[in-house]
């Protein structure tokens, strides 16, 4: 049954298990004959097979959501409020086992696991304010006897789809909006990770979501072509990597759909030489290396200013045979294996890679990785990277943090201007003053100051700049809302009949 091949060396649970499409409120199992494996990545066994959907199982997911779209839609705002503070609890609930599958799948460690599904959560209590967020604006008497109001109203059919790396988070980032603006939803998860998306579907429907509202499939580029070329999908919201998110944008806004596609990253942190140095080492530390450096706002490049180089990688080599690497199931790991084989082999080839082209190994992740036939990898630090480096330029997604090193605060500030990402972006400095300037000069869409992973909390907007973002809106929170409705003005009059003519001349508002 499997097409996909098999990771050289892989072993096999000795008992399967099979995720199926969730459609129209129950599984259902794939018809297509595709599937492909799920592993334990710190055990390095495969686990499961996920079912992979065709383009009729794809379309059939579609019409049940269009079916389903048109009652949706008609439930009232404080029915819906209802239905999701129910979600709101049952996810709150269910932490610790939505965590556990994150953790079997992915490898994240319970820790991280559990703060990225208070996170989403985070989403889904901003979207219980549902009410608040769809009023719109009312003029009376903007000409004599006419009231001007606006309303925004759901799209119909929207699609998701979605990374590996946040299993669960990133798909509420998007579900939790679109059905709360009325829309119905087909997700097509991640294959690597997917079973936190039924499980979230089996938790929509206990929380009363009617059937048909929320789906899954699951599958490759033959899904996604399905859902970018469908008819019937009015709007798609994409978390991925960039060359992805640009297909998807340009595929899906050519067959007339609304799209915003999230991409790749090359996060910045500048260090000036007045920043508290050890501060800023466990921030680089923690950022840099935590959830195995597989986070799209992780830290990747260390930019150090002025004499800041020296003190700053002799404080973070002093932490990194500290950080704990294991199974993420255990307590005291604190990070975990990376998601396959394939993508460990290819995050280490970068420390090789990194010595050829002139860096500074300091610390070799290969050394420190825990054997056993997890895809495990240490914590790598690389000195002395120049931007034309490939371990600069490519988005390596792994735990190897690099750190450049610049004169001055107006190299340091190009280099990140100059970078075709545009994701997040810190400094550490204990200046006001050029703090202040550093967020009116930086061409990034996510700024911290003093703060590594600056994700914005849920009432504000998710997104980068460049080639981190395709589309004009940012994920969740009010642009969320935005990007999953779309606007009408009523211009209304209810006449006195005793003023009523015949007026064939020009609508006058005076
Ligand atoms: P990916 O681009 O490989 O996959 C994302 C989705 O696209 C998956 O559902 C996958 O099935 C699908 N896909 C993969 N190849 C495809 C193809 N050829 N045609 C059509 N669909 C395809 O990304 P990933 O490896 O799962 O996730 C890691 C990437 O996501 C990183 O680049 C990371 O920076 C990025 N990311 C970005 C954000 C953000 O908010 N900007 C957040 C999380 C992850």
């Amino acid at each position: 049954m499997t097409e996909v091949a098999e990771a050289p060396g892989a072993e096999r649970a000795q008992e399967l298990k099979r995720i199926k499409h969730w459609i129209n409120g129950t599984p259902v199992a794939g018809e297509s004959g595709r599937s492909g494996p799920i592993y334990n990545p710190a055990a390095g066994i495969q686990t499961g097979e996920v079912d992979f959907a065709s383009v009729e199982e794809v379309d059939r997911a579609v019409q049940v959501a269009k079916e389903a779209f048109a009652s949706w839609r008609a439930v009232s705002l404080s029915r819906k409020t209802e239905i999701f503070f129910r979600i709101r609890a049952l996810v709150d609930e269910h932490r610790e086992d939505i965590a556990k599958i994150l953790t079997a799948e992915h490898g994240k460690v319970l820790s991280d696991a559990k703060g990225e599904v208070a996170r989403g959560l985070e989403v889904i209590e901003f979207c219980c304010g549902i009410p608040e967020l769809l009023k719109g604006g009312f003029t009376e008497q903007a000409s004599t006897g006419i009231d001007v109001y606006s309303i925004r109203q759901p799209l119909g059919v929207c699609a998701g789809i979605t990374p590996f790396n946040f299993p669960a988070m990133v798909p509420m980032w998007m579900w939790a909006p679109a059905l709360a603006c009325g829309n119905t939803f087909v997700l097509k998860p991640s294959e690597k990770d997917p079973s936190a998306s039924v499980y979230t579907a089996e938790l929509l429907k206990e929380a009363g979501v009617p059937d048909g509202v929320f789906n899954v499939v699951h599958g490759d580029k033959v899904a996604v072509d399905a859902i970018l070329e469908h008819p019937e999908i009015a709007a798609v919201s994409f978390v991925g990597s960039t060359p992805i998110a640009r297909y998807v944008y340009e595929t899906g806004t050519s067959h007339g759909k609304r799209v915003q596609a999230l991409g790749g990253a090359k996060n910045h942190m500048i260090v000036l030489p007045d920043a508290d140095i050890d501060m800023a080492a466990d921030a680089a530390v923690s950022a840099g290396y935590g959830s195995a450096g597989e986070r799209c706002m992780a830290v990747s490049m260390l930019v150090a200013v002025g004499d800041a180089g020296d003190e700053l990688v002799g404080a973070i080599k002093e932490r990194l045979p500290k950080v704990k690497v294991g199974d993420g199931m255990q307590p005291d790991s604190e990070m975990g294996p990376l998601v396959t084989r394939d993508h460990r082999d290819k995050v280490a080839s970068y420390i090789d890679k990194g010595r050829e082209e002139g860096a500074t190994v300091v610390t070799d992740g290969r050394e420190s990785a825990p054997d056993g036939g997890g895809f495990f990898l240490g914590v790598t630090l690389l000195d002395d990277v120049k931007p034309e480096m490939d371990v600069y330029k490519d988005e390596i997604f792994g735990p190897v943090l690099g750190v450049t090193r610049v004169g001055t605060y107006d190299e340091a500030v190009r280099l990140v201007n100059e970078n075709p990402y545009g994701n997040g972006v810190a400094i550490f400095t204990r200046d006001g003053g050029v703090a202040r300037q550093f967020q009116f000069d930086v061409n990034v869409g996510m700024v911290g100051i003093n703060v590594p992973i600056p994700v914005p909390v849920a009432y504000y907007s998710f997104g980068g700049w460049k080639n981190s973002l395709f589309g004009d809106l940012h994920i969740y929170g009010p642009e969320g809302i935005q990007f999953y409705t779309r606007g009408k003005v009523v211009t209304s009059r209810w006449p006195d009949p005793a003023t009523s003519k015949v007026d064939l001349g020009f609508p006058q508002t005076r």
